[in-house]
């Protein structure tokens, strides 16, 4: 059996025009969704990446901003833009990158925000809303991505076991908060694994869903899935390859071609589960919009 590609960028594209109608809609009542990005420092992928939010927002008929700030910024300094933008009525959504430099602490500074504002889904007051299932609150872009193109693939999770491999504060524990919760796209059997789980391979084969969020490179083989689950790719990793222009390129956390070999249904890397963290972000600021209004 080879499995079939589960595709992300249809799904995103779906989420798109969703996100741009809703946007449409809003700008009949005078208001522009808005999305405030702070870069803090030079850390290269950071800026690559908010650069593709703040072109995708711009498409989607909100307004993006990105703050750059240098990286000998004091925790002070950030602290007070960001109580400038919780009060700013013109920014729906905040989101401070992340690897922030070393000499300020990431979570005082996710505490900061406005969980109102935190479209990022991960201040306390919203980690605490996804867990306990309240609707109002904003899950981290990543995981809510993956659910929803679990849900658009038509793959069903009632009932399955879903092992996810990590559990990240960003993808692995937020994703088991998501899909143990009762309704559409939860109602799931959560196994979470990560460096300290015994016998990793043997929860793995258990599974209806893998899901890895490592941060290693294929590192789940064919030999480790069961035959028919589905498996949703996280993990981004660049890793060398003399074949290619750059020197390097993408794989994920699975090996691709030995689990195809198994899987009833697989996302690539690239193309899989990426191009949606965008646009559930956007997703997340719209909302955010539209219950600040
Ligand atoms: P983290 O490094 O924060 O977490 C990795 C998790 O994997 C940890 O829980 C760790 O366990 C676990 N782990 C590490 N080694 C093993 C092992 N040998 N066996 C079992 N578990 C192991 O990574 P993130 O969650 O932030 O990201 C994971 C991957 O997803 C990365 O490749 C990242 O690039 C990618 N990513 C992709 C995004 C997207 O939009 N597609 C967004 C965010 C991340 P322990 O806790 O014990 O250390």
């Amino acid at each position: 059996m080879l499995a079939e590609i589960i595709d992300g960028a249809a799904v995103a594209r779906k989420i798109r025009g969703d996100v741009a109608d809703q946007c449409a809609m809003l700008a009949t009542r005078g208001i522009v969704p808005g999305l405030t990005v702070v870069l803090v420092g030079e850390d290269p992928a950071s800026a690559v990446y908010v650069r593709n939010k703040e072109k995708a927002s711009v498409e989607a008929g909100m307004k993006s901003e990105t703050i750059r700030l240098p990286a000998s910024t004091t925790q002070e300094e950030l602290l007070a833009l960001v109580d400038r933008l919780n009060g700013d009525r013109a920014v729906h959504g905040i989101l401070v990158q992340m690897p922030l430099p070393k000499h300020i602490d990431p979570q005082t500074v996710i505490r900061r925000i406005s969980p109102a504002k935190d479209v990022d889904g991960f201040h306390p007051v919203n980690v605490g809303k996804v867990l306990i299932g309240e609707k109002d609150g904003f899950a981290p872009c990543t995981p809510a991505g993956v659910q929803v193109l679990l849900a658009e693939a038509g793959v069903e999770t009632a009932g399955r076991h879903a092992v996810i491999i990590g559990r990240s504060n960003i993808v692995g524990k937020p994703m088991a908060s998501l899909l143990i919760q009762p309704g559409p796209g939860g109602d799931a059997t959560v196994t979470i694994c990560h460096s300290r789980t015994n016998d990793l391979a043997w929860h793995v084969k258990r599974a209806d869903i893998v899901i890895a969020a490592v941060g290693r490179p294929e590192m789940v083989t064919g030999d480790m899935v069961r035959s028919g689950a589905v498996v949703i790719d996280v993990g981004i990793n660049r890793i060398a390859d003399p074949s290619a222009k750059s020197g390097t390129r993408l794989v994920g956390d699975v090996h691709y071609e030995s689990v195809r070999q198994v899987a009833s249904r697989i996302t690539p890397v690239p193309g899989g589960v990426g191009p949606r963290t965008i646009a559930m972000l956007r997703r997340n600021t719209v909302r955010a919009a539209e219950q600040q209004v």
